[in-house]
């Protein structure tokens, strides 16, 4: 049997933080663990939090950071590659923070620093749905929607480091406002943060839903997401603000879909995130708009598939990344 190297991947991310220890060689997250980043914090609270979680995953897989080849993290926000370098994460509440030189220096081990959804694309490329294909692109919905490239086998970032960013592609000019100040952009309508905004919006103005308390709930402890679970007990208790909102979503992310089809016509279209996951209503909804509207052969030979490792790609991808930035190669062929 081959010899397991491990690494740790770390998913920084606008909700939670995970991180895992990860066997590179198999993709197995050997142990992991997980908190709320609490981004409110502020930039100090964020790094102390992610060597705490990084610290406890390697206890529970009974490891030392002499065990370990490398550490990764895949962070929500524009990152200088090179310099390890979260440059600017408006969702970690999180500046120019040098968050590799303080991971080597606390584990003593080379570290690796990505964008969220690039590591994420790395690891269903190595272990999940994209094992197989050289040029997909691997879309995430959550508290934005964002997208990884892969293109010959390798991540595309783009001249800038920003390629993928189909959440702030404009679906409906003059529209909604989003986050990045623009109108009309695709997260600003298809986003859990947009998703939940709606059903909130309407059971303020007195529309029924079993999602009353939680909306109550929500406001007085000024949370601004429903959970994933949460809506899919909504659907499945057949609550017409719920379903009539993801259906609306759905709709506009299949013609985001529909766009990377003709745009870039990738061999896969991977879909992943909490809602993907869990909303069946949302997924299937999403792959019938993009394959009505999208140009005729695309729209009938494009595979468009869930992502494989769940809430594991950014884990595995980051602990992949990072092994691969310290030397480690396998014999990877990738199959399917
Ligand atoms: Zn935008």
């Amino acid at each position: 049997m081959p010899e397991k190297v491990y690494a740790l991947g770390i998913d920084l991310g606008g909700t939670k933080t995970l991180a895992a220890v990860v066997d590179v060689t198999t993709g197995e997250v050997v142990a992991s663990t997980r908190k709320r980043t609490r981004a409110e914090r502020g930039q100090d609270f964020v790094s102390k939090r992610t060597i705490e979680l990084a610290t406890a995953a390697l206890d529970s897989a009974s490891l030392s950071a002499s065990d370990l080849i490398a550490v990764g993290v895949g962070a929500a926000g524009q990152i200088d590659r090179k310099a390890g370098v979260v440059l600017d994460a408006p969702n970690l509440g999180v500046r120019d923070m040098q968050l590799g030189d303080i991971l080597t220096s606390h584990f003593n081990r080379p570290a690796s620093i990505g964008n969220d959804v690039e590591v994420a694309a790395l690891g269903e490329y190595l272990y999940g749905s994209g094992r197989g294909y050289s040029n997909f692109v691997c879309v995430f919905v959550g508290t934005g929607i964002g997208s990884g490239i892969v293109q010959n086998g390798s991540l595309y970032t783009g001249l800038t480091g920003t390629a993928g960013e189909i959440g702030h592609v404009t679906i409906h000019a003059g529209g909604r406002i989003c986050g990045c100040g623009a109108r009309g952009c695709l997260e600003a309508y298809a986003s859990r943060t947009a998703m939940t905004k709606a059903i909130m919006a309407e059971i303020h103005h007195g529309r029924p839903s079993v999602l009353a308390d939680e909306a109550a709930r929500q406001l007085k402890e000024g949370e601004t997401i429903i959970r994933s679970g949460i809506l899919a007990d909504a659907i499945e208790r057949k609550d017409e603000l719920t379903i009539e909102v993801v259906i609306e979503a759905a709709n506009y992310l299949g013609h985001g879909l529909a766009a990377i089809m003709n745009f870039y016509n990738p061999e896969c279209i991977v879909l992943g995130g909490g809602v993907i996951e869990r909303l069946d209503l949302l997924f299937e909804t999403a792959v019938h708009r993009a394959r009505t509207v999208a140009l005729s052969e695309s729209a009938k030979k494009t595979p468009i598939v869930r992502a494989r490792l769940g809430d594991f790609s950014g884990v595995v991808g980051a602990a992949c990344l990072s092994a691969r930035a310290a030397g480690w190669s396998a014999n990877h062929k990738a199959k399917r």
